[in-house]
């Protein structure tokens, strides 16, 4: 198959640094779940005019936050990413205004070193995305940034076909990018592109109104969501397989980029689910070792440095 690669836009990074963090502002802040979930996710806008962040940030990059306070070592907070939730031309037109999605971490404490004690199951409450979903308009937020260079829409955006993957607030960069491939100022793409979205319920869709929106207005968005706690376990990979019919049709076209944000196991499923069907070439690059067994084969563990995406997939998990 003769390959497609994108050409990626040059970005800026780095251009405000922890030790000299911005003043933004915020705007609004509101949840953006699918109804009454329980869990809190918001869409928080900052006002970032002034800084250097204004007018510099790409759908796909992420800034940093850093939350008032002191660690338990008493040394400031560090830095916390956020991914970037709007198009490139911010919220309001002009790169003035910023969105991310924070999601308060909430959880009982577990142990993270063997040194920890196990029977300690105390609140556990994560310190940035908290504060993030505390803070209302007017407050002040430190931010920092524009960060990362590869997980970004092509130069040329027509020029490609999409499959964008999520799971939870991994859906935040593909909002910003849908935003800009079908209501940017030039009208909307030509391309296909197809939303693959994964979360526990129906409730923890996030921006859904938007998604159904986008779907019923352009013929060439699809949007497929995969409910993992309902009536199924449904895991956007084994989602991926069920539409495998018409999903392959888009995976088999050279020019055709995947992007994968969220959870870090789940590009496994996927990238298991594609080689079952003879569509990873051009996304993933397999081991000698990997390639040589067939993909039900394939264990967790072995995937890790065994598979390593190509220049047509685009990766961001952790
Ligand atoms: P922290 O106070 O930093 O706590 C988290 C840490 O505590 C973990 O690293 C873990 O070591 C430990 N921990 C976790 N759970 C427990 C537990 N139950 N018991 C004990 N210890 C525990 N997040 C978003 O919500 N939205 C985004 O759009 C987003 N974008 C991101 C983009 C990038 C590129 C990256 C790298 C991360 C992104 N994140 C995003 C994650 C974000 O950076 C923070 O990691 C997240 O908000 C948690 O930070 P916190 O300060 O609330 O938690
Ligand atoms: P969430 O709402 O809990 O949704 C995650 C969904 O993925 C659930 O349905 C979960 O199913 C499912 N899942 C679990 N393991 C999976 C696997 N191996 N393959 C496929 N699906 C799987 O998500 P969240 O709390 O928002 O967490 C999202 C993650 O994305 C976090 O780790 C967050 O830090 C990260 N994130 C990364 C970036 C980035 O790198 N740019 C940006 C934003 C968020 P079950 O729970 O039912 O098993």
């Amino acid at each position: 198959m003769s390959d497609h690669p994108p050409t990626l836009p040059d970005v800026r990074m780095n251009l405000i640094r922890p030790k000299a963090p911005a003043t933004s502002r915020v705007v609004s802040n509101e949840l953006c779940m699918n109804g009454k979930s329980a869990s809190f996710v918001k869409h928080l806008v900052l006002d970032v005019s002034g800084t250097p962040l204004a007018g510099n940030f790409r759908a796909g990059q992420s800034f940093g936050v850093i939350a008032p306070g002191t660690d338990e070592r008493g040394r400031p907070h560090k830095v916390r990413l956020y991914s970037v939730a709007c198009p490139s031309w911010g919220e309001d037109g002009d790169g003035n205004l910023v969105s991310t999605t924070p999601k308060r971490l909430i959880d009982e404490y577990q142990p993270q070193r063997p040194a920890d004690d196990p029977s300690d199951h105390r609140l556990f409450l994560g310190v940035c995305s908290n504060y993030l979903c505390d803070i209302g308009e007017g407050d002040e937020v430190l931010v920092t940034g524009p960060n990362g260079k590869r997980f970004l829409l092509p130069e040329d955006i027509e020029a490609h076909n999409y499959l964008f993957i999520a799971t939870g607030t991994g859906i935040a960069p593909f909002r910003g990018m849908l935003m800009e491939l079908f209501e940017g100022a030039g009208g909307p793409t030509g391309a296909r592109a197809v939303l693959v979205m994964g979360t526990p319920y129906t409730t923890d869709l996030l921006y859904e109104d938007l998604f159904q929106r986008l779907h019923r207005e352009h013929a060439n968005f699809d949007y497929l969501t995969a409910i993992s706690r309902e009536s199924e376990r449904l895991y956007v990979g084994a989602l991926i397989e069920r539409e495998i019919d018409s999903l392959g049709h888009l995976l088999q076209d050279p020019r055709t980029l995947v992007y994968i944000c969220g959870l870090e196991g789940m590009q496994f499923g996927i990238f298991q689910a594609l080689a079952r069907h003879g569509l990873a070439d051009g996304y993933v690059t397999l081991h000698e070792d990997l390639a040589a067994k067939p993909p039900d084969d394939w264990r967790f563990g072995d995937m890790k440095r065994r598979i390593k995406p190509t220049a047509r997939c685009m990766l961001e998990v952790y």
